[in-house]
């Protein structure tokens, strides 16, 4: 007599969420990754917002990387 061990399994559900709750990381998340690529693509030279070259130095290897002219 062979016996059988049925192991039951509970289905993953989907969580839903809902989208007033969405919008606003999203915007967040918008915001700061043009920000982020402002400075990385155009705070250099004429068209620094940030004088002292902080920020074009803080980016300045993410600039090489995306191939943006820099010097
Ligand atoms: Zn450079």
């Amino acid at each position: 007599m062979s016996q059988t061990n049925v192991v039951s399994v509970p289905r993953p559900t989907a969580v839903r969420i809902p989208l007033r709750e969405i919008v606003p990381w999203a915007v967040f998340t918008t915001v700061l990754a043009l920000l982020v690529l402002l400075f990385v693509t155009t705070e250099a030279g004429a068209v620094s917002l940030v004088s002292d070259g902080l920020v074009h130095e803080f980016v300045h290897d993410g600039r090489h990387l995306l191939a943006f002219p820099c010097h």
